[in-house]
């Protein structure tokens, strides 16, 4: 008899939670609340690919489909990496429901138990929980202010040891909005293939990005598309989180393992939300350009009246709709930050250590709000802070 057993497993235990929920759960039953806390566009979908989803159901399309994905949205993502010069073929994609299956596929793929990963500090939570849940070790590697919180290629290099397999890429970045530049891509890939190493690059903010140079993937650098597996998806670009529909492009071996995953926990992903995503792929993109417009403008107003507020000051984000803002001049610590300005100005921000302790002194505004929003929100948090 096992006295330690419990219904729960031990690993499942040491999965932390998300800080973001607990900072819902403080606001529940108060009223007048501005929060800068939602990771999704408020848009909603566009019409066209709403309309395309309910014409496949409507046409009796509701059945499994082939465990890769139907081959018409395959092809068409495909397609859109042909455009852009990275060779993938549609044997190469797999499609899933979000990124986040397929980045919990491409773990699985990719690790074996104590394997370690370097990931960026700050960086999405969710990615650590990820790796612990397949047994390999997150390897938290600082990303500084000073560097547009994007790895530092020393501080990469020094983090490796005998057992790093996987070096994750989050760029744009939650929650920063930091882009890596050509250049750094190019170090990174480097050391990748120096040190026989893999890539694992999360893209889906690709589109999202504001500073007008092209969006550079290190799959694109020779000799990576083959030790790299690129996740990207429809949620943020097209304002489908709620379609639940991404795509993993990787080399056929591993999309192959990823393939036979995808079984035991999806099956496939239901066949009208494909259809929508092929009519996003295919149909105008005047949608997304108008998101983008809308994202821009409010870029500009949170960036500009984070850094009128004394002792706040914010880098511009290049990508993504996060601003990221130092806080440390007010001498409060995040957590402390987020829970006061909650409390007494109704205000809803994201601890930065909710994305590591090399958060601290942060805290992460989405822009992904009304402008309205945003406008009252600076007001409150300008007197929050003058009131300290
Ligand atoms: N990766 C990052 C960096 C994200 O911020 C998010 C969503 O917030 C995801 C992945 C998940 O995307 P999806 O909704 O397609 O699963």
């Amino acid at each position: 008899e096992n006295i330690d057993m419990s219904i729960v497993s031990k690993k499942s235990k040491q999965i932390p939670g998300s800080l973001i929920r607990e900072m819902f759960a403080m606001q529940a039953g108060m009223k007048d609340v501005i929060s800068f806390a939602l990771g999704e566009p408020d848009f909603t979908a566009p019409q066209h690919v709403v309309d395309a989803t309910v014409a496949s159901f409507r046409r009796g399309e509701t059945h499994y489909t082939p465990n890769t994905g139907i081959p018409a949205l395959r092809k068409a993502v495909a397609a859109t990496y042909q455009a852009r010069g990275l060779d993938y073929q549609p044997s190469e994609i797999l499609i899933g429901a979000g990124a986040i299956s397929l980045l919990n596929l491409a773990c699985t793929a990719m690790l074996d138990i104590g394997d370690e990963v370097l990931l960026p500090d700050p960086g999405w939570a969710n990615y650590k929980g990820l790796m612990m849940q397949v047994g390999a070790v997150p390897i938290p590697v600082k990303v500084k202010e000073e560097n547009g919180f994007m790895y530092e290629i020393d501080d990469l290099r020094n983090a490796i040891t005998p057992k790093t397999k996987v070096i994750l890429i989050n760029s744009p970045s939650n929650p920063t909005g930091g882009v890596a530049s050509a250049e750094n891509l190019r170090q990174i890939s480097d050391l990748a293939k120096e040190r026989n190493l893999y890539v694992l690059t999360d893209e889906i903010y690709r589109e999202l990005i504001w500073d007008g140079e092209p969006y550079t993937s290190i799959a694109s650098f020779p000799g990576m598309k083959e030790r790299t597996v690129v996740v990207d998806g429809f949620s943020k670009k097209y304002a489908m989180t709620g379609f639940r529909l991404a795509w993993s492009a990787a080399p056929l071996e591993v999309t192959t393992v990823m393939t036979k995953l995808l079984e035991n926990v999806l099956s496939s992903v239901n066949e009208g939300v494909q259809w929508g995503g092929v009519a996003a792929l295919t149909g105008n993109q005047d949608c997304v350009e108008e998101m983008k417009c809308q994202y821009r403008r409010r870029r500009e107003l949170i960036v500009k009246g984070l850094n009128n507020i004394e002792k706040i000051s914010c880098l511009w984000p290049k990508g993504a709709f996060y601003a990221f803002a130092n806080i440390s001049g007010t001498g409060l610590k995040s957590q402390e930050f987020a829970m006061r300005l909650l409390q007494e100005q109704h205000v809803v921000v994201v601890p930065g250590t909710g994305f590591g302790q090399g958060g601290e002194g942060f805290i992460r505004l989405s822009y992904a709000t009304s402008e309205k929003s945003i406008q009252e929100g600076l007001r409150r948090m300008e007197a929050f802070v003058k009131g300290l």
